[in-house]
């Protein structure tokens, strides 16, 4: 058994540093949707062209937190 938690993207599947079959792009970042209580990779999700810094859910466009 692997004991080091991976998380993955609960929209795509994705892991960090694989390809997501949504767009096509390496995963860097997997973020953590505490209203969906899932988990969205960078490309799952997006940034608001003003915040750059925020990301945001696809599903319900709250702000996420980075947890890998
Ligand atoms: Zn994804
Ligand atoms: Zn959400």
């Amino acid at each position: 058994m692997d004991k080091k938690f991976k998380s993955s993207c609960n929209y795509c599947g994705a892991e960090v540093d694989e390809i997501s079959q949504r767009t096509e792009q390496k995963v860097t970042t997997i973020y953590d949707c505490k209203k969906c209580r899932a988990n969205y990779c960078d490309q799952c999700s997006y940034v608001k062209e003003d915040t750059s810094d925020v990301q945001l859910c696809l599903r319900c466009d709250s702000i996420m937190e980075k947890i890998s």
